[in-house]
């Protein structure tokens, strides 16, 4: 539309004033004049430049000169740095305007010739005064560009949708340049002071926005934490468990993306809010830490994921005393990979072998057993590296975790899930400013995933395995997901066998074994007061869910309902059902983000759903097009018409006596380190060195 609409202009100007300048020819204003010369450059194949103007006290232009580009030569002082060819060779060509007594501009000077070769029409729109990116494009190069599309992925849109880029009234660079506009911008103000207006800005529209900027002597920002309402609600239901990855590099500082991370009741990943830290130091985390806690008055949670820092593991101690510590087992994996990578390639059966004896055991013995064992049947012994792990067992052994909550946390699929998530809207040169946006795009999204998982909850009915009550009770009470898993566990119930072991009339202990030959026995303890089970597998301790074995005794004993204790919260369908936070406390997008992004894109709705039913015959065609033109003559007389959105600066944000200005981090050099993640810290051996953690805050 505003292709044609150029084009139009330019028609409309030469129907009125024919196709050459003239002398004494009359113009409204001197806009017109100018887009009239310009229009003849273009058929003519110059650029044109603005020279001279007279103006008078009041600013009215008497006289104005335009000229061809090449005019003028450069002085020694304006020819610019870098080699580049000469532009400017003395070209005459030009036209010379001035103010009338009856206020209209008239042409007084006109040279048509000039003193190099012209551009053919059809590489006319490569000049400059004919590249223009019209408001209305611009808003869609924005728009398009924040939905995460490259720039040159957008400039092919836009000139497939012009037929050629000869057809459109811009090119790549100029789409580039608008692009960069904004990061400039940022970078000009200051990224961490936009970065904290952006917060204040958030905090007055959002009374459950939450942040806390960290600086250090210099007043740089050296840490930050935010988060709003709606992760704070899932805290309070989800928070048992969480995990703390710091090894995901993002920002143009080489700052720390600390995101800290949770499962909601659909076994989702799901965001309880994101710091930025200068490093991974103790004193980093632990300031991090103490203002997560006080988001959240003040809940621990029960299990914490890391990977293996010591620097972490100190500030868990100290901010987080009640919380059981465990190093995620994807880091584990991955450095195995690095250091045994010999093993893993000449034995094939090691990787099946490791992982046995990180997850099956049940009993220290058993695992003290299969450790030795491995060593032994790989020559392993006084490799340093799993010497290093084996000190550290207790934190990753399955069999040291079975009696705490992890909520399925410890799969790596999941650790592998959140990385790939991290690096599909976290790059490695964001600035301040540009994260915050890219982390609302990454909540969003995860916001999606679980409004489709609660949909699919509400309307999809669940299949059963079997007729048993229990197995149709568990459908009204878990989340799809969950339902699912449990369901896992009833297929299993005909393949083990339950014998009595002993009986006291308080409790009684029951065998659980497999009919097949595979598979270990495990022990129930069965508690008749209250009807409750232990097993010694402890799935229901560790997941959270009821192991087949504890579900075979209660389908033997014919139990038409479970008791409700093995029905958590965390897991139920209703968990979330409290707060309805789409209707109530998400605050619109449109507030937040530009709002002539919003706007934009609003009137992009309306418009194009005009146009799909204009465009479909001649008739139609033609009076749309006439219509759109009056209404747009309407608009431009609209008493609001031309005062434009600020979009980059966030106006309304006031200096609020804050006269300390943030300084920016210093840019670091990045050495090199691949793509954004950092090595782990299993790889650099801890270091010993007390004070190594710089005090910074
Ligand atoms: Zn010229
Ligand atoms: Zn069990």
């Amino acid at each position: 539309l505003d292709l044609l609409d150029h084009n139009e202009q330019i028609e409309e100007l030469t129907r009125k004033f024919g196709d050459s300048p003239t002398l004494g020819m009359s113009f409204d204003n001197e806009q017109e004049a100018y887009q009239y010369y310009n229009s003849y450059a273009r058929g003519v194949g110059f650029s044109v430049r603005k020279l001279r103007v007279n103006k008078d006290k009041n600013g009215v232009i008497h006289k104005r000169e335009f000229c061809c580009s090449c005019e003028g030569f450069y002085r020694k002082k304006t020819t610019p740095k870098k080699k580049r060819e000469q532009r400017r060779f003395g070209c005459k060509a030009m036209l010379g305007i001035k103010l009338n007594r009856d206020g209209k501009y008239v042409v007084k000077n006109f040279i048509a010739e000039h003193n190099h070769d012209l551009v053919p029409l059809s590489s006319s729109h490569l000049l400059r005064s004919q590249r223009t990116i019209e408001p209305s494009q611009a808003g869609f190069i924005n728009q398009m560009h924040h939905a995460g599309l490259k720039p040159s992925q957008i400039f092919s849109y836009m000139t497939t949708e012009a037929g050629g880029p000869q057809h459109l009234n811009f090119i790549q660079a100029d789409c580039n340049n608008l692009i960069m506009r904004k990061r400039i911008e940022f970078q000009k103000r200051g990224d961490s002071q936009c970065l904290l207006e952006y917060f204040k800005q958030k905090q007055a529209q959002d009374k459950s926005f939450f942040y806390s900027v960290r600086t250090n002597m210099e007043n740089e920002i050296c840490g930050c934490f935010f988060c709003d309402g709606k992760p704070r609600r899932d805290y309070a239901i989800f928070g048992d468990v969480l995990c703390f990855d710091t090894t995901f590099k993002t920002n143009n500082y080489n700052m720390v993306c600390a995101p800290i991370i949770g499962l909601n009741n659909h076994g989702q990943t799901i965001l309880f809010g994101c710091g930025l830290l200068d490093g991974e130091s103790t004193d980093a985390c632990e300031w991090l830490f103490k203002v997560f806690l006080q988001a959240n008055e003040g809940k621990e949670p029960k299990t914490i994921f890391t990977d293996q820092a010591q620097s972490i593991a100190a500030a868990i101690i100290e901010v987080f005393p009640n919380c059981h510590h465990r190093l995620c087992l994807w880091h584990i994996y991955q450095n195995a990979a690095k250091n045994l990578g010999h093993v893993f390639s000449e034995f094939q059966a090691f990787a099946k072998d490791f992982k046995s004896c990180v997850y099956d055991p049940e009993i220290v013995e058993e695992f003290e057993s299969s450790w030795e064992a491995l060593l032994d049947d790989y020559g392993l012994r006084g490799n340093s590296w799993l010497e290093g792990i084996y000190a550290l067992r207790e934190k990753w052994a399955q069999v040291y975790g079975r009696d705490h909550f992890c909520a399925g946390m410890t799969t790596t699929q999941r650790s592998e899930s959140i990385n790939a998530f991290l690096k599909k809207f976290f790059s490695r040169n964001l600035l301040l400013r540009e994260f915050v946006v890219q982390y609302d795009k990454a909540v969003a999204d995860r916001r999606e995933k679980e409004r489709q998982a609660e949909t699919s909850t509400k309307q999809k009915w669940r299949n059963l395995s079997s007729n048993w009550n229990v197995e149709i009770e568990a459908t009204t009470k878990y989340t799809s997901k969950l339902f699912y898993c449990f369901q896992d566990e009833c297929k299993k119930l005909l393949g083990l066998r339950l014998k009595l072991q002993s009986d006291d009339g308080l409790t009684r202990r029951y065998m659980v074994m497999n009919s097949g030959m595979r598979g270990m026995s495990r022990s129930l303890t069965y508690d008749l007061s209250d009807q409750t089970v232990s097993c010694s597998c402890k799935k229901f301790e560790f997941e959270g869910i009821l192991c087949a074995h504890a579900l075979k005794l209660y389908h033997e004993l014919e139990f038409s309902t479970l008791p409700s204790k093995y029905y958590l919260k965390r897991w139920s369908k209703e968990a979330t059902c409290d707060v309805d936070f789409d209707s109530n406390e998400e605050v619109p997008l449109s507030t937040l983000e530009s709002s002539s992004m919003v706007q934009y894109s609003e009137l992009s709705h309306i418009v194009q759903r005009i146009i799909a039913k204009g465009a479909r015959n001649n008739q139609t065609c033609t009076f749309l097009k006439s219509e759109l033109l009056q209404l747009e003559a309407k608009l431009e007389k609209h008493p609001y018409f031309g005062d434009e959105h600020d979009e980059i600066l966030d106006k309304h944000v006031s200096e609020d006596g804050d006269n300390l200005k943030l300084r920016d981090p210093k840019i670091q050099k990045s050495k090199g380190r691949g793509k954004g993640r950092i090595k782990s810290s299993l790889e650099s051996k801890p270091s010993k060195r007390k004070g190594s953690s710089k005090r910074k805050g």
